[in-house]
């Protein structure tokens, strides 16, 4: 330990507590360093900080209390702390929003360097009963992971004896492992796969990139099934050569586990996995072997961006333009910019890997700020598919039918000849409408401003945006009508009731996200489908992501309209992507694939680029046009969210910071508003939003740091600032 502080002396503690400070302590006997990991008397409680600095000073000395102990954890490094700050001032988050997210791994302080763990054995138990079966369901679905028995046992819904009556027979091994396991080492040295000509290219630039021991960022784009993952993991090999770390960020967590499989038939041995699907256990081992050096590749979400490496010098984004790297909650971030922020920090590589990259990449890349390269043909034999669309306005579809005769055709077509179709409709449930036909209401959720879908295999009505749930009622709860509630427009369950009647004899799959309750339930299904073991798939935009059907030659899209309705001006940018993505599953194996889209609007310039896949020629034209009205990437952006339990007040607050704007108009920016957030109510709480929007140089976060200090927030309002928001 460094000792930058005697026992005594005055130091700033960051908590991670929401209080926008850093407190005056004394440092204990001993003495302290910057960046010890604390604990601290906060009122009654303890909690855990860090070390920040000399104290402030401001603070009455004879009240001061000292830090109650220093411990046993690698000092937060200067880099770190350089980071969180940072990312504090870029997102107008507070810090200690920022150090909640540096912090969560489970807080264990000094704990035993020994600990007993569980994880699933070869046993079988002689006698299953359900919860023994739950026991050793949620051990498969955490694919080997070790649990404490408390973990385990709660997150089974069973008590520790059931546990416990499964070690005899060897379905569960009870282990005492040190706290500190290392990782099975990777070796960067194994040979990967014979590159194609253009993946060699990209590999070696990448490779160089990262050798070179420096910042930089590169847009890898290549279509899908071009071998972009083989390419980067190249540059992981390389860096891993070098003894630095690697962090590979995927958006979904049920992509890891294939990719787990990958990266252990590449370098020999599984990498560490950092989500919210890892045990309490294992994140605890990981957070601590990170700092130490000894997890040489982890493979995480979002959330891993903040884990403490010891030397990061590579970060791949991997589907860069997925929207779940948008934090939505809490301190409001995205992983992709922040990943380029620590890069540049620690002098290490970033990588965005995409078929479709975000425009904001695009456009980064267009500036020279980022290195491009390009993978223009899919590895192998494997071709794009053909795409073409079908237009609805000449199909004869009677009302509650959304399969076309040109579409149903092309199905049977496929199913004739072995093969696997894909109808693609990205909407949950069996309907997302339930009107009353004798008064026409509509049926909406009583805290959201949404409408209550129906979920005919739940037998329920969910509403999307806070969960929530009812069972279906048997008369209108408006006008007391009985057996008059009908559903209007489809769901993928109502699709498949469709496909299922015109198609009888075939196997219909559905995946949606919410018939899965478990991780493995999902990857089971996958690898059936996979494996063949069904003719029709019906799914949302869980299948548009990276899964690999070799039997799959037709996407149908049944509604290619549903992204571009509304004002939103990503709305182009976000169906062109989903769209591309969606289509790429088609011919992956040895058939060629074709894609057809369902549309009323065959010749609306996204359905045309979409159809023609001349990128760059989408991408020029979206730029211009956000170049002229001055928006993202070419102009910045932030909203500001007011939300309370009644509209008015939150109205009332946005309309007076909106009247007293001095502070924008200074650096001439605007503020639009208030408006309806693009998620007006949710939760009972009322969501009023202001947009900023200023040139693209504008010192924009310090404006509205000046704009809002004199706020007072009235009770119940709050106030969360989005930079660079998703939606405008
Ligand atoms: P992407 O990440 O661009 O979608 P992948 O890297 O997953 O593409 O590659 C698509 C498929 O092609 C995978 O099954 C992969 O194993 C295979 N592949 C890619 N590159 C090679 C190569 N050089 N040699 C053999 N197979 C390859
Ligand atoms: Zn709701």
């Amino acid at each position: 330990m460094v000792e930058d502080f005697a026992a005594g002396a005055r130091v700033g503690v960051l908590t991670a507590e929401p209080l926008d400070r850093v407190l005056d302590y004394l440092a204990p006997e001993g003495g302290c360093g910057i960046g010890d990991f604390v604990e601290v008397p906060l009122g009654p409680r303890r909690v855990l900080g860090v070390v920040w600095g000399a104290g402030a000073g401001d603070f009455d000395a004879a009240r001061l209390r000292p830090v109650a102990r220093v411990l046993d954890a690698a000092p937060m490094k200067a880099e770190m702390r350089g980071f969180l700050e940072r990312a504090a001032d870029y997102t107008l988050t507070p810090l200690s929003a920022m150090l909640r997210l540096a912090t969560r791994a489970p807080w264990l302080g000094d704990a035993p360097s020994m600990q007993r763990v569980y994880r699933r054995g070869p046993g079988l138990p002689d006698r299953m009963t359900d919860p023994r079966a739950r026991v050793l369901d949620t051990l498969d679905a955490y694919g080997g992971l070790c649990f404490t028995l408390g973990e385990l046992a709660a997150e089974a819904g069973v008590s520790t004896t059931v546990v416990k009556g499964l070690i005899p027979s060897g379905a569960v091994l009870e282990e005492d492992t040190p706290r500190d396991r290392p990782y099975p080492r990777l070796d960067p040295a194994r040979p990967g796969m014979a590159l194609a000509p253009d993946q060699q290219q990209a590999a070696a630039r990448l490779c160089s990139a990262v050798a070179s021991g420096g910042y930089g960022t590169t847009l890898l784009k290549g279509v899908t099934g071009s071998g972009k993952t083989e390419v980067y993991l190249a540059a992981v090999a390389e860096c891993l050569g070098q003894g630095r770390q690697a962090l590979v960020l995927l958006p979904e967590i049920a992509l890891t586990a294939e990719f787990l499989s990958r990266v252990e038939a590449r370098f020999g041995a599984r990498p560490a996995e950092w989500h919210s699907g890892v045990t309490m256990v294992e994140r605890r081992r990981l957070w601590r072997m990170v700092g130490q050096g000894d997890a040489q590749l982890v493979v995480g979400a979002r959330s891993a961006l903040f884990l403490p490496f010891r030397d990061l010098g590579l970060i791949v984004v991997d589907e860069e333009h997925d929207s779940s790297y948008k934090q939505e909650e809490g301190a409001l971030y995205n992983a992709r910019d922040m990943a380029v922020l620590r890069a540049s920090l620690c002098s290490a590589q970033v990588v965005l890997a995409s078929a479709t990259p975000s425009l904001e990449s695009w456009a980064n890349a267009e500036a020279g700020k980022y290195a491009r390269l390009d993978l223009t043909s899919r590895f192998g034999e494997a071709e794009l598919p053909e795409m073409a669309t079908i237009d609805l306005r000449a199909e004869d579809l009677p009302p509650g039918r959304w399969i076309s005769p040109t579409l149903a055709g092309a199905v049977a077509a496929r199913l004739a000849a072995g093969q696997q179709a894909l109808l693609f409709l990205n909407r949950r449930g069996y309907a997302p409408v339930t009107v009353c036909r004798a008064c026409g209401h509509m049926i909406a959720c009583d805290h959201c401003d949404a409408r209550m879908v129906e979920h005919r295999f739940l037998k329920r009505l969910v509403c999307h945006q806070c969960g929530e749930t009812r069972p279906i009622p048997e008369t209108c709860p408006s006008c007391g009508a009985a057996g008059k509630l009908a559903p209007v427009g489809p769901g993928v369950e109502r699709l498949a009731e469709e496909t299922a009647e015109l198609f009888p004899g075939a196997r219909v799959a559905v995946l949606s996200s919410d018939l899965f309750t478990t991780a493995r339930a999902l990857k089971t299904q996958i690898k059936a489908i996979a494996g063949g073991e069904a003719d029709i798939i019906i799914g949302t935009q869980l299948v548009a992501k990276g899964h690999n059907f070799p039997l799959l030659t037709l996407v149908g899209v049944i509604d290619a309209d549903l992204g571009l309705q509304g004002s939103d001006m990503r709305a182009a940018e976000r169906t062109f992507q989903l769209m591309r993505q969606v289509a790429g599953r088609a011919g992956r194996g040895a058939a060629r694939g074709v894609a057809l889209l369902q549309t009323f609007q065959p010749d609306h310039p996204v359905i045309r680029a979409i159809l023609t896949g001349d990128e760059e020629g989408f991408w020029r034209a979206e730029a211009a046009e956000r170049r002229a009205a001055g928006m993202p990437p070419y102009g910045r952006l932030a909203g500001i969210i007011l939300s309370a339990p009644e509209a008015k007040a939150a109205f009332d607050l946005g309309t007076h910071l909106a009247r007293n704007d001095a502070a924008l108009r200074r650096i001439g920016a605007q503020v639009y508003g208030p408006a309806p957030a693009p998620i007006a109510r949710i939760r009972g709480r009322h969501r009023v939003r202001l947009l900023v929007k200023a040139a693209k140089g504008a010192p924009l976060q310090a404006a509205i740091r000046d704009w809002l200090a004199p706020v007072k927030l009235p009770a119940q309002v709050r106030l969360a600032v989005d930079i660079d928001p998703q939606s405008f």
